[in-house]
């Protein structure tokens, strides 16, 4: 089993660490991508301190969340959301939904919440790399996507999320996440009803400082606290 309570503490320091290198004062959040990760481990990396957990599957997070014993801040949504899961998905009550990643899937989401009177948290992912195995709205059609989505008034934009290259040598994303945190503080400049740049979500375990030193508050780490997954990047 790993080390989970040190992996965290290792991670919070080091990101405490970078920070103060930066100087920069805004709270970063550390997110423990538990897929795939049983309920054990999932209530080990709550007792060490984590407030906020992500699933990319919403049948997984279905058979998983009701099993957790501890309490924690916030459930966080990070797959590709297929319309037909999205009420199952908004039965588990997501604190933030980090994968709008079309016009289409943010319209079904819309009209499911209208039917329930609710407003729902998203962000939208951008696929900054281009690569055609990751979703997201495209860089360039992005600004467009975001004013249309804005116009449903049951979503509530909190910000922008992207996924850098599964590439050894970190430092290849850097320049997607700088053009991420661009685009953010061009809306957050933007006074949009139902809009609120507040996340910017990139960094996962292999390249979290670059995403940090370009901007990220708030980073999705797996396999750096709970070990590698016994499959291949599906993402
Ligand atoms: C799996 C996943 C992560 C975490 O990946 P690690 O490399 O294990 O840290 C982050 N973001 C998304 C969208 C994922 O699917």
């Amino acid at each position: 089993m790993p080390d989970i309570k040190h992996n965290i503490a290792s991670l919070k320091q080091e990101i405490e660490t970078l920070a103060t290198a930066l100087g920069r004062r805004d709270p970063i959040t550390l997110l423990a991508v538990t897929k795939t990760h049983p309920v054990e481990l999932i209530e080990a990396a709550l007792a060490a301190g984590i407030e906020h957990i992500a699933e990319n599957k919403v049948q997984e997070a279905m058979r998983k969340l009701p099993m957790i014993g501890t309490s924690y801040k916030g459930f966080h949504f990070i797959g590709h959301l297929q319309t037909n899961k999205i009420n199952q998905l908004l039965a588990l009550k997501p604190y933030l939904i980090h994968s709008i990643d079309s016009v289409y899937v943010a319209e079904k989401l819309h009209l499911a919440l209208g039917r329930t009177n609710r407003t729902q948290d998203v962000l939208i992912q951008v696929n900054t790399t281009r690569e055609e195995q990751k979703s997201g709205v495209t860089f360039e059609n992005a600004r467009d996507s975001i004013w249309q989505i804005a116009a449903f008034s049951t979503l509530r934009i909190k910000g922008l999320m992207t996924i850098g290259k599964l590439h050894p040598n970190p430092e290849i994303s850097r320049p997607y996440f700088k053009m991420l945190k661009e685009l953010f503080d061009e809306f957050q400049n933007e006074e949009i009803p139902g809009m609120e740049m507040q996340h910017l979500s990139m960094g996962m375990s292999h390249d979290w400082n670059i995403a940090i030193e370009e901007g990220s508050n708030m980073v999705r780490i797996g396999s750096a606290i709970f070990g590698e997954r016994y499959y291949g990047d599906d993402i």
